[in-house]
């Protein structure tokens, strides 16, 4: 079982006299920001020029400079930008101001881990990765409790890397909820595994086949619809609250005997060894070396593979019902961008 270190274990004086810049200002910046700030933290944003955040980061009453400037002032600098722009950035704008004793963070291990970024010797390299999005991570401290968060080592030069990660944690809030410990390696493959297999790729490609499987059989699209995408909310709600046996416990008998009958031919030994080969893809770094070729190369395979994903029929038919149900928060994507 993972280790867990909560308040206790966390010593907020260790950032005292420290300046923590934090890169970046979107969906965890803002949040890293401004918790640690709350927190009696001394912060600064780095940002680029011309981002659309400056002027929302000093409307938030932080203080904010480009990344090289808020390197160079920093003790702390925890890589809040895209993992696929983090290499640019740290190259041109945050090594150059790497000085022995600093400390530089990630809240994702990706550029570390697949050796993307390699910290000179003397710096400590840790993470502090927080198990929700920024808004629920910023949300949660103003309430008071906070969410889980995962913590790593990567480098420990000062020997003092774990305990500066833990107070940055106690900072975030994130140690009223417990800090699990875990390996950069461990949470990259787990993290790109979960979004690939499950998440993000398993569950989209699992409910368009089983659209297309009651459309092709003559079903209306509307009720495809509906029952393989729309009623997806409930279920996966039941299992947040109490997991896979609260939702069969909260189902039908019927559905919970379909779900036994009809889950494992589903997912089956060809589905669990393709499972076994894209885990195989992540930790061989075949899949990173493959995505950083993608950004490097102007992202054309990325921008057809979206372009089909939107025109399938499901959305559609979903963008027509959507606006049938008044009490949805209903969200649209912004007109097509390559980012
Ligand atoms: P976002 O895309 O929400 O925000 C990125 C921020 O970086 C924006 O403010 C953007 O500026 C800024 N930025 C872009 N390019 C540069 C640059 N060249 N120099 C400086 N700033 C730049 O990212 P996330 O918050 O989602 O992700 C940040 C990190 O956190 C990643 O490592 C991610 O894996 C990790 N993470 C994300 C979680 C999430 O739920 N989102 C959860 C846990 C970890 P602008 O505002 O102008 O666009
Ligand atoms: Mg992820
Ligand atoms: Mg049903």
């Amino acid at each position: 079982m993972a280790v867990v270190y909560y308040e206790q274990d966390a010593d907020l004086s260790l950032l005292k006299g420290k300046k923590i810049a934090v890169m970046g200002y979107g969906s965890q910046g803002h949040a890293h920001a401004q918790n640690l700030r709350d927190s009696g933290c001394d912060v600064i944003v780095g940002l680029y020029e011309g981002s659309k955040s400056w002027d929302r980061v000093k409307a938030d009453g932080l203080e904010v400079a480009t990344v090289r400037d808020a390197a160079r002032q920093a003790d702390i600098i925890m890589m809040l930008m895209p993992d696929h722009t983090q290499k640019a950035v740290y190259d041109e704008s945050v090594a150059p101001e790497l000085r022995p004793g600093k400390t530089l963070m990630f809240a994702h291990g990706f550029n570390i881990h697949f050796g993307r970024i390699t910290p000179p010797s003397d710096v400590d390299v840790s993470m502090i990765a927080p198990k929700g999005p920024g808004h629920i991570l910023r949300d949660t401290y103003q309430e008071g409790i906070g969410i889980p968060a995962l913590l790593a080592v990567h480098q420990d030069a000062s020997g003092q890397a774990k305990q500066v990660a833990l107070a940055y944690a106690k900072g975030l809030g994130c140690t009223r909820a417990g800090v699990l410990e875990t390996t950069f390696k461990e949470e990259t493959e787990t993290d790109l595994f979960g979004e690939q297999a499950v998440l993000c790729g398993g569950i989209s490609a699992l409910v368009q086949a089983g659209f297309e499987t009651l459309v092709e059989a003559g079903y209306q699209p509307e009720l495809a619809y509906f029952e393989v995408l729309h009623e997806l909310k409930l279920i996966v709600d039941l299992m947040y609250q109490g997991g896979i046996k609260y939702m069969r416990y909260s189902v039908s008998d019927t559905a919970e005997y379909g779900d036994y009958v009809s889950g494992p031919k589903i997912i089956d030994d060809r589905v669990r060894e393709s499972m076994h080969q894209i885990l195989q893809d992540i930790q061989s770094g075949r899949f990173a070396e493959r995505w950083m070729r993608e950004n490097d190369t102007g992202r054309q395979e990325f921008m057809k593979m979206r372009e089909a994903a939107l025109s399938h029929q499901i959305e559609q038919v979903g963008d027509q019902l959507r606006a049938m149900m008044p009490w949805l928060k209903r969200r649209e994507i912004p007109t097509q961008s390559s980012s």
